[in-house]
């Protein structure tokens, strides 16, 4: 039993006179019940025939008289059938119907078993872990054009009667595309089809023969069309929704009558596409190198340190969760010279479309270990985490502060009294001009900063220790030697001599995340 409103009835006869195909008659006669999407698509065309054909209830009112249009049907041998009586509508049996004007073929040729199958076998051997999917087809601009002129007529003709028929009643075909495929697939692949999934299977369809159908748009709205970078065309979707909604009635008509004529293709799929949202996994390192940067260190093209914490940690996790590609970030980072000791310093990493996704805690840690074989860094707390918690690690970090120590050596002698006036500053306000060393990446200003507090170990009479607490984003080597006056006051204008760093360690990041693991 087909569930057509009569009302809509009209419509179903113009579009099945013009070779519309059953599924896309459903869509513009509003039917929103998947399920008769999903009929085999002759029981449909013969359900359609029925309810084309045979008055409804006890209603006597015109729409169910015959329809005055002549209904033309294919039969076997490709003739059409007319018919001026809509009782003598035959249902043709032919076995591959016209392709549809309106679906491409999408509606009729590829939404069956054999098109699921080879969904299904791409997606199995592409490898990926996955508890359910989303489903998503991107579908030719042209197709637009086509819907857009089917609405305008059918519209037209409901409003003779009175009616009207708004573009967002009609069920889209992407919708109808879906009721029917995801279930199919689902089925196939043994998982559920949702509307938010971390995994997704695309479908992207192109038609060359109707290819130039959206190209007069051009002509009526140029400001829709212009050239974009990555853009193969400019018949976008975007910008033949933008013309549609710009063009006149009239105009329409005259570039694109109607009915659209039937294609002898059917489209075709270019792709079937699987991708996986990013999953990320956070920990704290150690750095214990002078001779390792955070991230590989590449001048002129031209490699300067063999390695890098960023790889050291990332290649393990890239073999294990067989991603594309990554994302490192950090809570601020520390030059190649200096060591990050203490709990370490929080870093996250994005992994893009990632294969494997299900490793428990167990795993992780067994990862962790395998990194930390490493002698020239060490992770701990290393966990995978969601996207919205890798932004708390940038959140307020000009406000955390951290703590460092550093090997000072001075020109003139000192005795472990002179650095007494170190020991007694608190919160020291420091002007720092952008640093010389980071001159050529950086922009030249002037910031503020402030070191909290400074405690001396004594070593020898140009040595000591020095232990600070800073605001973050100080720059501690310039604190140390003053950058030529760039950073006023400096250790050197403190101590009245001329003073430089030779050592620095990173010994705590104040910032509270990624949460505690125990080991
Ligand atoms: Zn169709």
């Amino acid at each position: 039993m087909l569930l057509i409103e009569e009302k809509y009835k009209p419509i179903a006869q113009i579009l099945l006179s013009a070779e519309t195909c059953p599924r896309c008659i459903l869509r513009f006669c509003c039917v929103g019940s998947p399920t008769l999407y999903r009929l085999p698509y002759k029981d449909l065309a013969d359900e359609l025939q029925k309810f084309l054909v045979l008055p409804h209830g006890g209603a006597t009112d015109e729409n169910n008289a015959p329809p005055s249009k002549k209904v033309r049907l294919e039969d076997t041998d490709g003739c059409n059938i007319e018919s001026q009586s809509s009782r003598e509508i035959k249902h043709s049996d032919s076995e591959t119907p016209k392709t549809c004007n309106l679906c491409l073929g999408i509606l009729q040729h590829l939404c069956n078993t054999e098109f699921v199958k080879k969904i299904s076998h791409k997606v199995k051997s592409a490898g990926y872990e996955f508890k359910d999917f989303v489903f998503s087809v991107s579908l030719p601009a042209q197709l637009l054009v086509r819907e857009h002129s089917a609405w305008l007529h059918t519209q037209q003709e409901m409003r003779k009667q009175g009616r009207l028929l708004e573009k967002s009643d009609i069920i889209q075909l992407k919708e109808a595309y879906k009721w029917i495929i995801q279930p199919m697939i689902s089925d196939e692949l043994g998982v559920q089809a949702v509307s938010k999934s971390m995994f997704e299977v695309g479908v992207v369809f192109c038609h060359q023969e109707t290819n130039e159908d959206c190209h007069f748009l051009a002509t009526v709205c140029k400001d829709c069309f212009k050239p974009t970078k990555n853009k193969q065309s400019v018949f976008t979707r975007m910008a033949v929704v933008k013309a549609l909604d710009k063009i006149k009635d009239n105009d329409f008509w005259i570039q694109f009558p109607w009915p659209p004529y039937s294609p002898k293709t059917t489209c075709e799929v270019v792709d079937i596409q699987c991708n996986h949202a990013s999953v990320f996994v956070a920990g704290r390192y150690n750095k214990y190198s002078r001779t390792l940067p955070q991230t590989p260190w590449v001048i002129d093209g031209e490699r300067k340190m063999e390695s890098s914490v960023e790889e050291l940690i990332t290649e393990q996790l890239m073999t294990v969760f067989k991603a594309d590609s990554f994302n490192f970030s950090s809570s601020g980072r520390e030059d190649v010279d200096v060591r990050t000791l203490g709990r370490g310093r929080p870093f996250a990493i994005e992994l893009v479309n990632p294969h494997r996704i299900q490793l428990t805690a167990q795993d992780m840690k067994d990862l962790q270990q395998k990194i930390n074989s490493s002698d020239k860094i060490q992770v701990r707390d290393f966990q995978i985490v969601t996207r919205e918690a890798v932004a708390h690690m940038k959140e307020g970090e000009e406000e955390k502060t951290k703590c460092y120590s550093a090997l000072i050596w001075t020109e003139k002698p000192i005795l472990k009294e002179g650095l007494e006036v170190l020991d007694n500053s608190k919160e020291v306000k420091l002007i720092q001009k952008t640093p010389l060393r980071v001159l050529h990446r950086r922009p030249l200003a002037s910031r503020c900063r402030v070191i909290h507090t400074m405690k001396t170990e004594y070593v020898d009479e140009h040595h000591f220790r020095l232990y600070l607490k800073t605001q973050a984003g100080t720059y501690i080597k310039e604190f140390a030697h003053g950058d030529f006056g760039r950073t006023v006051p400096n250790i050197g204008s403190i101590l009245k001599t001329t003073a430089d760093i030779l050592e620095l360690d990173v010994e705590s990041v104040d910032v509270d995340w990624p949460p505690a693991l125990d080991d």
